[in-house]
């Protein structure tokens, strides 16, 4: 039976790769939903092709004008807009595969709305894992929710892990890979000085720019540690960051008898799409096979938590649980965009999170709301504290 997808951020990076894939597989999906937030045009590019039934915008003028244009190209993809409307294509019935591409907090209410009305998710979106935690995880299993995780580490965990009851197969630790990002071997003294250019430019990966800011300082490594947590029931204390520069081996699951099971492959997020897309079966991802000749060798070692103090703020993070997630999260968000505008400089953003996370009282995450709560005063602190920071030379 063909699927039915929402795809929610599908003029990203990830949105690209998804519908890249989709489009090699006309017979198994089909596109009920596609939406962006102000990239009208590109939006109107891929509902051409793709004539989903509803496209969602994030403000009236730009519906307007991606409606306008649609109608001239002769159309009949209905366009609405805004956060509500984001909801509703994701728990609509006319789509049972829902597809969490948006970055940031503001996939996080979509996301969860798929998960109450028991969709299949294919989650890239980590911060609204991050931000929500339990809640998010309840709220699949209560509705018999299914979560395939896409972000390639979790996405390898997954393909390494027992097929049923995840945790009891004698796993004993979750080795999550990591680049180390463009500023692994850079002189940390030399950090400060470091620009949007320079953080966005990933060694292995491209990727949409709050992901790659977040690779530059591994916060990202840090949201992933809390994604694990999250997906696979592990304390943080059985999930090792592991930094491999390569990016062949995606993560890796150790199990109690000494063996190690990785999941290879070219670093191209098509791999891990597809997987979640076709799982169980597999099918063709437009991703060429790994050469190991080619690659030749592997490296690792252990990540360096003066250098990517980020890295250490998400442990902690996740060790004081309640809502100390979605304060860091919302934090980094903030100081990520004002690293972006070049207001603040690159070590600033850790010592923005730094000092959220100080400033602000951790408290048990017990509804949606707390959450939702934790999160716009983390991003006013974040602001008042961005405000008392010179701008970088
Ligand atoms: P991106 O910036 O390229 O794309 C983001 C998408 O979200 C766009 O379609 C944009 O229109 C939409 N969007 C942005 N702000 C929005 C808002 N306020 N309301 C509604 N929609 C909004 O980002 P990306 O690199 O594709 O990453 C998307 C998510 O996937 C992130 O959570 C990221 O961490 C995760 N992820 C990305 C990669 C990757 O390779 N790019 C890998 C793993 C995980
Ligand atoms: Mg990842």
């Amino acid at each position: 039976m063909q699927k039915r997808l929402t795809l929610l951020g599908s003029t990203g990076s990830i949105g690209d790769s998804t519908l890249d894939v989709v489009a090699r597989h006309p017979d198994r999906f089909t596109v009920y939903a596609l939406t962006a937030h102000r990239n009208g045009d590109k939006l109107v590019e891929q509902c051409l092709r793709f004539a989903p039934e509803v496209a969602v915008v994030g403000d009236a003028a730009t519906a307007q004008d991606v409606e306008r244009k649609l109608r001239a190209a002769g159309s009949k993809t209905i366009v609405t807009h805004g956060p509500q409307a984001l909801i509703d294509v994701a728990k609509s019935d006319g789509c049972d595969t829902v597809v969490a591409a948006i970055v940031g907090a503001a996939g996080l209410e979509p996301t969860l709305a798929a998960a109450q009305t028991g969709k299949r998710i294919l989650l890239a979106n980590k911060e609204a894992l991050v931000m929500s935690g339990d809640i998010f995880m309840n709220a699949v299993r209560d509705n018999g929710a299914v979560l395939l995780p896409v972000d390639s580490e979790h996405n390898a965990v997954f393909q390494c892990l027992p097929r049923e009851a995840a945790m009891h197969g004698g796993v004993t630790k979750i080795i999550l890979t990591a680049s180390g990002g463009p500023f692994r071997t850079r002189e940390p003294s030399t950090l400060v000085d470091v620009t949007p250019e320079q953080a966005c430019k990933h060694p292995n990966w491209s990727m949409g720019r709050k992901i790659s800011v977040d690779s530059a300082t591994m916060m990202n490594k840090g949201l992933e540690v809390i994604e694990a947590h999250y997906l696979f029931d592990l304390p943080g204390d059985r999930i090792d960051v592991l930094i491999h520069p390569q990016s062949v081996i995606h993560s890796m699951v150790s199990y109690a008898d000494g063996s190690v099971l990785a999941q290879l492959g070219n670093p191209d997020m098509r791999t891990p799409i597809a997987h979640a897309l076709a799982y169980p079966d597999r099918v063709d991802s437009g991703v060429a096979q790994l050469d190991l000749v080619q690659v030749a060798t592997l490296n690792f070692e252990h990540p360096d938590y003066t250098r990517f103090p980020c890295l250490a703020l998400a442990m902690k993070a996740l060790n004081e649980g309640g809502v100390a997630s979605a304060t860091l999260n919302a934090a980094n968000e903030i100081a990520v965009e004002a690293f972006l505008n070049r207001r603040i400089g690159f070590m600033a953003i850790a010592q923005t999170v730094d000092a959220v996370l100080n400033a602000l009282q951790n408290r048990p995450a017990t509804s949606l709301e707390v959450v939702l709560e934790a999160d716009a005063a983390a991003r006013r602190a974040a602001h008042t504290i961005i405000d008392s920071l010179p701008v970088p030379a």
